[in-house]
């Protein structure tokens, strides 16, 4: 069935050479590993790719082979050096176009868009769509189409960025999206050479001092409400300047909300910008996490989502707990 959904994509990208293949703003694990994996099977075939991210991939990523390769679309670093026009644009892990942030005009570069994605809330915005909300990660897609296109290739960088894709998202191979076919993939990568203690250390044991005073701040705004059902945290701007930080390195703070037992909804709310608030939401199985970033403009997927609110930190707690209300009732 895969493999009937994957063949409208492997026939574009078989048939083009010039590609473009772009990232979602704020980018995770998941579509920087997937990018990446992408980029370099393609390269590896004689195809000439660029790779688009609004914002600067997360440092401990920089491991992963091609990661310097990054445009920033509207970056003044004089990196913004890109073709006219490509055979396809290729978008991963980006449930809608407003994550493609400043990369979003390249859609316009092309007459052939496709768009590979794991999120329920896509909204099918490409001339190709491959969404299976059923895959772990789009990495785990990704891994799919390399197969189809090429079984018999094997690269390590492909493998590294795979697993980059698949771990990160799972939470190291912990939360509900865990698939068996992410453990095969993850097997594979390991029997081919990939070292597992390496990545884990670069994806999930990495932190700096910086980030461990910031998670201290964050902690101690921890608040209660619904019977301890809600736990709400806090990155203020002000807490980002105290530890030089800048709002990329929140990632994982809000699992210290979900992680208390009989909480049922964390939301971390990050003030990315005086009256422009990030709510990353966490949930267990009282409340659709996807339903609840929707009602704000966002998306996600049932356990793990996020949207924007145009507001203060406190009027962004309020609206959100107005409908958590609601959805515990
Ligand atoms: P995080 O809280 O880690 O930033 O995001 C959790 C999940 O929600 C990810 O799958 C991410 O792609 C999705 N997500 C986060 N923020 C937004 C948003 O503003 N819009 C949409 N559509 N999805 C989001
Ligand atoms: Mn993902």
């Amino acid at each position: 069935m895969k493999a009937v959904k994957l063949f409208p994509v492997v026939e574009a990208l078989k048939l083009g050479k010039r590609f473009a293949v772009i990232a979602h703003i704020s980018p995770d694990g998941d579509t920087i590993g997937s990018c990446l994996a992408l980029a370099n099977f393609l390269m590896d075939h004689g195809k000439a790719v660029e790779l688009y991210c609004h914002d600067a991939p997360p440092e401990n990523l920089a491991f992963l082979q091609g990661i310097k390769n990054f445009i920033r679309p509207s970056g003044n670093d004089g990196s913004q050096a890109h073709s006219a026009c490509y055979d396809a644009v290729v978008c991963l892990d980006c449930s809608d176009q407003d994550r493609l942030g400043d990369a979003a005009y390249l859609l316009k570069q092309t007459s052939c868009t496709i768009n590979i994605d794991h999120h329920a809330s896509n909204t099918m915005y490409a001339d190709i769509n491959f969404v299976e909300p059923k895959a772990s990660s789009t990495a785990e897609l990704v891994f799919d189409l390399i197969r189809e296109m090429d079984g018999d290739y094997y690269s390590l960088p492909v493998y590294e960025a795979i697993y980059t894709g698949i771990a990160t998202d799972t939470g190291g191979f912990g939360f509900s999206n865990t698939t068996p076919a992410a453990h095969r993939i993850a097997a594979q990568a390991i029997e081919y050479g990939l070292d597992v203690d390496r990545l884990t250390r670069a994806l999930f044991r990495n932190t700096t001092l910086a980030r461990v005073r910031l998670l201290a701040k964050a902690l101690s705004s921890l608040e209660m409400h619904c019977d301890g059902k809600v736990a709400f945290l806090t990155v203020s701007k002000n807490m980002l300047e105290e530890v030089g930080l800048d709002e990329n390195n929140a990632d994982g703070i809000v699992n210290y909300g979900i992680d208390i037992v009989g909480v049922e909804c964390a939301a971390l709310f990050k003030e990315v910008e005086k009256d422009r608030i990030k709510v990353s939401l966490r949930t267990k199985a009282a409340v659709d996490a996807s339903a609840l970033a929707a009602k704000f403009g966002g998306g996600g997927h049932a356990r793990a989502a996020g949207c924007s609110i145009s507001a203060s930190i406190e009027k962004a707690k309020e609206h959100i707990l107005a409908e958590l209300k609601c959805m515990l009732e």
